[in-house]
C-alpha cells in the first residue's frame, strides 16, 4: 500500500484483517457444482414473489407490519423489536451504542461465534475472553469476575460452533450479577432448531438483557440479511439513535414477511424438523467412525467433531468438491471441522466421501506398518 494511504488509515484499522467468512474463503461464484456445507445455510431455497410498485420510495427504517409478524412469532409486543441487516448488524448496533472505542471493552466465551471480536475489533472495542468449560458449558464465576470491566457480555445458545444449549440457571446467575451494569446479549441465531429453549420470556424479568435472532438459519434466508433485536423498550430507543436511516431494503421485508405469514412459519417448521431428523442420521453415522469423535452437543443444523486427520480429511473433500469449515484455529478445538446439515443426498454423499477416507487411512497405516516391520 502507498505510503500515505497507509498514514490515514487510523492504527487499529491498519492492524485489522477481514473476517474469513465461508463465502471469502470459497466464494458462490466458484460453480455450483460444489456441495456447500460450511456456512450453516438451509440446502434448500424456498419461493418468494415480489412487488415492485414500491421500489421507487425509500422504505420504512422499521417495517411496522414485519415488526408486527415478529412480535407474534416471539410473543412479544412491537416495540421490543429492531430489525436489522442481519444479527450481524445487531452485533454491530449494539456495540456502536453502548462501548466508547478505546476505552471499553466486550466479553466473549469462545470457542464461539467470531462476528462478537471481529465487531469489537472494528469499532477498537476491547475484547475480554472467558473460555468455555471442558464440557462447554460457560464459566459463570469467571463471567462474573468481570463486572465493572466490560459493557457487553455475548452469549450464544444453541452455541456456533460447539452446538451446546446454555443452561438457564447459568445465565439467570450472570444477569443477576450484571443488573445495571451491563447488557446481557443471548445470541439464538439456531434457536428454530431447539424451539423450546428460547429465552424470550426471561426479557420480561431482566431489563438488561438482549435477544439476537436472524431468518439467516432455521428460516433458510441467508441471502437476504434480516435479523431482530429483542429487548426492553428502553434499549431499543437507543439502538434506533445509531441504526442506519433505512436499514432493511423492501424487497427484504417483502420476503421476510411472506416468511413470517401462518404459511411461512408452518414451512420453515417443517424444514426443521426434516434437517432435524438428517442431523440425527448422519451424527448417528460419524459416530460409528473410527477416528471420528463427536464434539459438544447437535442442538443447531450442525455438527462438530474431532479427528486426528481433520487437516488431510478436509483437504480431502475439498478435491472432492464438498466444503465444510474448519474449526481448528479456534480454541479448546484443535482438530475439529464442522459440517452443515445439507438435503438427504447431499449428506449422503459426504458420509461416503468420509468412510472412503478413513478405509484409505487405515490401509496406508498398514502399509506403514509392514515396511516398518
Ligand atoms: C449465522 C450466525 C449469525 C449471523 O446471522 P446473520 O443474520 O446472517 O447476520 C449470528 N450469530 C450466530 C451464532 C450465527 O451462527
Amino acid at each position: 500500500m502507498t505510503d500515505w494511504l497507509e498514514q490515514l488509515t487510523t492504527q487499529h484499522v491498519r492492524d485489522l484483517t477481514p473476517y474469513e467468512s465461508a463465502r471469502r474463503l470459497f466464494g458462490a461464484s466458484e460453480g455450483n457444482q460444489r456441495v456447500w456445507l460450511n456456512a450453516n445455510e438451509s440446502p434448500q431455497a424456498n419461493e418468494y414473489t415480489l412487488q415492485s410498485s414500491l421500489l421507487n420510495r425509500y422504505p420504512d427504517c422499521q417495517p411496522p407490519k414485519l415488526l408486527a409478524q415478529y412480535a407474534q412469532y416471539t410473543g412479544l409486543m412491537p416495540e421490543q423489536i429492531v430489525t436489522t441487516r442481519g444479527a450481524d448488524e445487531g452485533i454491530e448496533l449494539l456495540i456502536r451504542a453502548f462501548c466508547q472505542p478505546g476505552r471499553d471493552s466486550v466479553l466473549i466465551c469462545p470457542p464461539t461465534y467470531g462476528m462478537y471480536a471481529i465487531s469489537a475489533n472494528t469499532f477498537n472495542v476491547g475484547v475480554e475472553k472467558v473460555l468455555l468449560n471442558q464440557d462447554f458449558s460457560v464459566n459463570v464465576s469467571a463471567i462474573n469476575s468481570f463486572v465493572g470491566k466490560v459493557k457487553l457480555i455475548f452469549l450464544c445458545s444453541p452455541n456456533n460452533p460447539t452446538g451446546t444449549i446454555m443452561a438457564q440457571e447459568d445465565l439467570e446467575c450472570i444477569l443477576t450479577a450484571y443488573s445495571n451494569n451491563a447488557i446481557v446479549v443471548l445470541d439464538e441465531a439456531y434457536i428454530e432448531f431447539s424451539a423450546g429453549c428460547a429465552k424470550t420470556a426471561l426479557l420480561a424479568k431482566y431489563p438488561h438483557l438482549v435477544i439476537l435472532r436472524t431468518l439467516s438459519k432455521g428460516f433458510a434466508l441467508a441471502g437476504i440479511r434480516c435479523g431482530f433485536v429483542l429487548s426492553s423498550v428502553h434499549i431499543k430507543s437507543i439502538l434506533l439513535k445509531v441504526i442506519a436511516p433505512y436499514p432493511v431494503p423492501d424487497p427484504v421485508a417483502q420476503i421476510a414477511m411472506q416468511a413470517l405469514s401462518t404459511v411461512g412459519i408452518e414451512l420453515m417448521r417443517a424444514n426443521v424438523k426434516c434437517l432435524s431428523a438428517q442431523r440425527t442420521l448422519l451424527s448417528e453415522q460419524l459416530r460409528q467412525v473410527a477416528g471420528i469423535t463427536l464434539m459438544g452437543d447437535q442442538c443447531g443444523n450442525f455438527i462438530l467433531f474431532n479427528s486426528a486427520h481433520s487437516k488431510a480429511l478436509m483437504h480431502y473433500l475439498v478435491e472432492k468438491n464438498v466444503l465444510i469449515r474448519d474449526q481448528s484455529k479456534q480454541v479448546m478445538l484443535d482438530n475439529c471441522l464442522r459440517i452443515s446439515i445439507g438435503t438427504k443426498q447431499q449428506n449422503a454423499q459426504l458420509m461416503t466421501l468420509i468412510e472412503t477416507f478413513f478405509s484409505q487411512q487405515k490401509g496406508s497405516h498398514s502399509t506403514n506398518q509392514e515396511v516398518a516391520r
